[in-house]
């Protein structure tokens, strides 16, 4: 497989231009929401509002100002698809539409998908959804057919701000690394990396620097495997199972005791 690529995210530095979002729409020529009708969403500048099957990137703006509204800051955020070293999407999909590239990137085929949407529930961080146009999941490719062709993914040649930079995912964590201890020297004591390492599903190819909570940004702290939760469900369901069971012989047994006569015979 070839060196790992994928996405660093520093979010300190995103002026929520939108320019990723509109050069992935273009790129994968994604439809329009409402067949184009403009609808605003009241929630200050973002009207995409989620991830979906048509909006494979979205910027977030996280409005932290004080009552008085004379202090305070926007958190901007473009999110995307987080190309999981442990995906859950690709371990629960039953056709096999999922498949990890050679490039260490996690990709829905859409011409084998069926949209049962098993991968929809299974992906921690809400990336993937129907595409209404296609009818099968969808969601970031990391510009798989640009990659191929020895190019740089839409959305990152698109910012402005290099808040959002591809390449090896190796040499990404290092310049992440740079930067937070850059911004915590200057006074910025939150700042920290989210899913850089392997402790967070294996590592996330696409991992972002934060200023605050991840809870903070709509994102897990703590993101799961569809599996980790299903052995401790499995778990509970088998002893609740054996517990059931257990009860039934008891009050099964205390049964026949009453209805036994004095000779161990059966009153009729
Ligand atoms: S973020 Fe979700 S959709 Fe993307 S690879 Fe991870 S589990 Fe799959
Ligand atoms: S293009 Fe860059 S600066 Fe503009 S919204 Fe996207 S991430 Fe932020």
């Amino acid at each position: 497989m070839a060196e790992p690529m994928g996405f660093y995210t520093d979010t300190t530095v995103c002026i929520g231009c939108k320019a990723c979002e509109v050069a992935c729409k273009e790129w994968n020529q994604l439809p329009a929401t409402n067949g184009g009708v403009t609808t605003l969403s009241g929630d200050s500048y973002d009207n995409t509002r989620r991830l979906d099957g048509i909006h494979w990137r979205h910027v977030k703006f996280i409005e932290q100002f004080s009552l008085d509204r004379r202090d305070g800051r926007w958190l901007m955020m473009s999110d995307v698809c987080k190309h999981c070293v442990r995906a859950g999407c690709l371990e629960v999909c039953p056709t096999g539409a999922i498949i990890r590239t050679e490039f260490d990137t996690v990709v829905i085929q859409s011409d084998v998908c069926n949209g049962c949407r098993d991968c929809i529930a299974a992906c921690p961080f809400g990336v993937i959804d129907i595409n209404p146009v296609s009818g099968t999941a969808q969601k970031c490719t990391l510009c798989y057919d640009r990659m191929r062709a020895g190019m740089e993914p839409a959305c990152s040649t698109a910012c402005p701000t290099d808040s959002i930079q591809f390449g090896p995912v190796a040499s990404l964590r290092k310049r992440a690394e740079a930067r937070v201890a850059q911004l915590q020297q200057a006074g910025e004591k939150r700042a920290h990396l989210y899913g850089a390492d392997e402790r967070m599903l294996g590592g996330l190819n696409s991992f972002y620097l934060l200023v605050d909570r991840p809870e903070v940004y709509g994102l897990p702290p703590d993101p799961r495997m569809p599996t980790r939760n299903l052995k401790a469900g499995s778990l509970w369901s088998m002893l609740g199972a054996v517990v059931i069971g257990r009860m039934g012989l008891v009050s099964f047994r205390m049964r026949g005791g009453r209805e036994e006569g004095p000779g161990g015979r059966l009153d009729t």
